[in-house]
């Protein structure tokens, strides 16, 4: 049986977290919180903050301010107890270069009680190739995926993964997926940081954004991309449609456009019932509203209006 935190306590709590660097804050009063048994995706531009965030939270960072549990351990205090209950996808580093892949998983094996049998993660991860290949002649998918197995071979509680697919194929991305997804499936709660919009709208439970060092927005993807108003439909029809009579029918604050010739875009609480308006009101016009689509927010989209579209230095 585990031990440590129980089903009902999160896995991970940070409160008013500081890290500086120098003058610099690189984590700035960060609150997060992750339930036990989770997948979290951590998104923020670069430089945010989150890889100082998780490696505050495994340990390799001490914490200028603020309290940081895992699994209800202190890791700056009590790394001893909280290592081997941990996986831990460093974004690079923390391996020998001329260790053998497969020598380098059968070691970290024999540090657990109770490891996965690494010759089945090498198949799952598709490293039968390169077993006895060095580390440094290893492809960086191939080192990603080495450093993923390694972060999963001793049955962890709690695994973090830094970017767990930053240059992997597509198919080893696939791969990816499918672990994480079977690592919750066991009850393993996941924290991983990404770039990825899609992969967080498809492994996350919940999505945390970071910007400057703090939280901006938590939530499932689904609350974060909720919002009526920022739903979008469009439509083409007739060129020239009388907008102005279209709008009089919609609730006020919707938004209505012709973007190209015949072209429409209608902007604000896109429900049930305004598409059935819009239907209604072309309906009584003669008019056959071609390509009808509701266009949901993504994460993206999200991301992009909280966090800017300029570039971050
Ligand atoms: P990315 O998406 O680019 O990986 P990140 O969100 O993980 O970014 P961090 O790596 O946590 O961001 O960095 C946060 C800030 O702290 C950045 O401005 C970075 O330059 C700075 N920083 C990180 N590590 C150090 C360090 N060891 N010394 C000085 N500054 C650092």
């Amino acid at each position: 049986m585990r031990s440590g935190s129980t089903s009902q306590s999160p896995a991970v709590e940070i409160a008013g977290l500081v890290k500086r660097y120098g003058d610099k804050s690189a984590v700035d009063g960060l609150d997060l919180t992750v339930a036990a048994g989770s997948v979290t995706a951590v998104l923020g531009p670069n430089g945010a903050g989150k890889t100082t965030t998780v490696e505050t939270c495994e340990g390799y960072r001490r914490a200028d301010a603020g309290s940081v549990r895992v699994l209800g351990l202190d890791p700056a205090t009590q790394g001893a107890a909280l290592r081997p209950r941990i996986g831990v996808m460093l974004q690079s580093g923390g391996v020998y270069p001329g260790a053998r892949a497969e020598e380098m998983l059968r070691h970290t094996a024999a540090l657990h009680a109770r490891p996965v049998d690494p010759a089945l993660l090498i198949e799952r991860l598709g490293l039968e190739s390169c077993g006895r290949t060095p580390y440094r002649r290893l492809s960086g998918g191939q080192q990603q995926r080495l450093a993923l197995a390694m972060a999963v071979v001793g049955r962890p509680e709690l695994v973090f993964l830094d970017e767990p697919t930053a240059g992997l194929d597509p198919q080893a991305r696939r791969a990816t997926w499918d672990l994480v997804r079977e690592l919750r499936a066991d009850g393993v709660t996941v924290v991983l940081t990404t770039h990825f919009m899609d992969e967080a709208e498809q492994l996350a439970d919940q999505v945390v954004i970071i910007d400057h060092g703090r939280s901006i927005a938590h939530g499932t993807p689904e609350e974060l991309c909720r919002g009526g108003a920022e739903n979008t439909l469009r439509f083409t029809g007739r060129p020239g449609l009388d907008l102005v009579s279209l709008l009089k029918a919609l609730p006020d604050g919707t938004a209505a456009a012709e973007l190209t010739q015949g072209s429409y875009r209608i902007e604000g609480a896109v429900d049930p019932q305004l598409l059935a308006t819009v239907t209604s009101w072309c309906a009584q016009h003669g008019v056959m509203p071609d390509r009808l689509a509701v266009e949901r927010r993504t994460l993206e989209d999200v991301f992009l209006d909280l966090t800017g579209k300029e570039l971050r230095a």
